[in-house]
């Protein structure tokens, strides 16, 4: 049996793996977690995905436990700022498409056009981001109460079947803190040290890692959580890694840490990204500051026009802000789990932030790894190993091909850069796609056909938003009668002014949380 895992990294995928480890395993299974005390963690990553509650919800963490200690904040959607052209502005929200007379309310709405606002026509969530509106209520209600009942049982997310309508920002070295404690108190063996060598065994899988000052750790089944650097999995064991740079130009960002008043900045709840000539912004609004960064491609600027930039974009705020320069290794590696060390996080690969992706792809990681948990017997491991590579391959390349669509589909052609997101190599099955939804859009069974976390109706929301992609409405719906979608989008626009005259804005929910107010 796998008595002893040793996680290597501990950044925001080490520490998930470490509680989820020990929250499905409890004593049974033995973590020992080894982080470097020289290497800092990526210090980005503020910004997730709607399924992350689920990670909370198997681990046992209550919002009002965890919230207020990691500035987090809620996030209902992304807000697209200029991908069409100047000033345009669209919502991707947490919020699944309506049904009318069998159609999707997108349909309706592509062929009836009520307004220029797909977004705000067809959900709430859009103006809800608009008024600046907290999905929950003082009292903790949920605004959308089919979402209210409680999880008898912990779910994952290949199992799950809802659409929650929100995911969270928070800062990310506070959460580690949150999760470093969490897991140390339920018997996480930390040690603060650097893994300076990596020792394989006959069979080539390995044997221990040795430390700087703490010696050898030995374990049965290794996690790579070490970022970037990869120091297991691609360095010690070789794996190759599968650039995905020749379909996503941006390798290189820049970050800022901007303090400001939110109280009178306000807290948008969306994420959002604001293209630029050689990428795009992107600004999440915690408690007490904003997150904010330029994504880049170092082919179109260089990272001192980066850096420029972003503190114009963001002004006089941002003057006492230290930059963080990353450099981005976007793509996977060939398998995310060989011989006895599984990669988690950065270290297995990264697509792009701009869907908030990188922790959703940790969490799918870690579930994975549960379902698919060794038991030392190598006829039976393999298979699992193999289970294993071929779902978290297909979440990657799922993943890039949802991107890819971002830029490929945007209105944008007034530079370089922008014009060549048009004649850059798509992957496989991408161009057939395409051909599909200007006719259809898309729907369940046109999209990439592989989980990768993301439904149609985020599909149809970026083409609609990005407005580069010539789609035309169903031919059939010009021979129904369209009146029962008149009375959807007349409903959502009735839902949507009471709700946000009712709904606290998400500053007063939060103050009230910290008890501000
Ligand atoms: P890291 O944070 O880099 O942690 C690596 C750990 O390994 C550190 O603890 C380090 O000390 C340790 N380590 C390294 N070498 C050694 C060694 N030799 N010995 C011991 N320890 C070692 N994801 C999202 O979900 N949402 C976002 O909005 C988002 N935005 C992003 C923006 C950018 C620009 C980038 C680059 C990424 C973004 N991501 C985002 C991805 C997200 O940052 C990562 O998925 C997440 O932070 C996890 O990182 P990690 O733990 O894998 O690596």
């Amino acid at each position: 049996m796998i008595n002893n895992v040793v996680i290597v990294g501990g950044g925001t995928s080490g520490w998930m793996a470490a509680s989820y480890l020990k929250a499905s395993f409890g004593d049974r299974v033995g973590v020992t977690l080894v982080e470097s005390k020289n290497v800092p963690s990526i210090g980005v990553g503020e910004a997730t995905f709607s399924t992350i509650r689920h990670f909370f919800n198997y681990i046992g963490l209550e919002e009002r436990e965890w919230m207020p200690e990691c500035n987090a904040t809620y996030k209902l959607a992304v807000r697209f700022e200029n991908w069409r052209e100047p000033g345009h502005v669209f919502y991707h929200p947490f919020e699944r498409n309506r049904v009318v007379d069998g159609f999707a309310l997108t349909d309706w709405w592509l062929q009836k056009q009520p307004t220029e606002r797909f977004d705000l026509d067809s959900f709430l969530i859009a103006s809800m981001c608009d008024a600046q509106s907290s999905p929950r209520y003082k009292d903790g209600s949920l605004f959308d109460s089919t979402f209210e009942r409680g999880e008898e049982h912990r779910t994952t997310l290949t199992e799950q079947n809802t659409q929650f309508p929100y995911a969270y920002h928070f800062d990310a070295a506070l959460l580690a803190k949150v999760l470093t404690r969490w897991g140390v108190e339920r018997g996480v063996r930390h040690v603060l040290d650097d893994v300076v060598d990596v020792v394989l065994d006959e069979q080539g899988a390995i044997s221990h890692v040795v430390t700087r000052e703490q010696g050898d750790v030995h374990g049965d089944l290794f996690i790579d959580c070490t970022g970037f650097r990869s120091v297991l999995v691609n360095k010690a064991l070789k794996e190759p890694f599968i650039s995905f740079q020749n379909h996503l130009p941006n390798d290189s960002a820049v970050a800022l840490r901007v303090p400001l008043d939110m109280a009178e900045h306000g807290l948008r709840p969306a994420t959002t990204a604001n293209a630029q000539d050689a990428g795009w912004i992107w600004t999440i609004p915690l408690f007490e500051r904003l997150g904010t960064g330029y994504v880049y491609a170092s082919e179109y600027a260089t990272p001192e026009e980066a850096e420029r930039t972003l503190r114009d974009f963001v002004g006089p705020a941002a003057e006492d802000a230290t930059a963080n320069h990353i450099k981005m290794r976007i793509g996977r590696s060939e398998r995310a789990w060989v011989k006895n060390c599984v990669a988690i996080g950065l270290s297995n690969g990264f697509v792009e932030p701009l869907e908030s992706t990188g922790i959703f792809i940790i969490q799918n990681g870690i579930e994975q790894l549960v379902k698919n948990f060794p038991v030392g017997k190598e006829e039976i491991d393999h298979e699992l190993r193999n289970a294993y590579n071929r779902q978290a391959a297909n979440v990657m390349d799922g993943l890039r091909e949802f991107m890819v669509l971002h830029w490929y589909a945007s209105g944008r052609t007034d530079n370089q850069y922008w014009k060549d997101t048009k004649t850059r190599e798509i992957p496989d099955g991408l161009a057939e796609r395409l051909e599909q939804w200007k006719v259809k859009l898309p729907d369940n069974d046109s999209i990439f056909p592989h989980y990768h976390g993301f439904e149609s109706y985020s599909y149809r929301a970026i083409i609609l938003g990005l407005g580069g992609l010539p789609v035309q409405p169903l031919p059939v719906l010009s021979q129904l009668d369209g009146t029962a979608a008149d009375r959807e989008f007349q409903l959502v626009a009735e839902q949507v002014s009471a709700l946000v005259e009712k709904l606290p804005s998400q500053y007063e929910y939060f103050a009230h949380l910290h008890g501000l107010s």
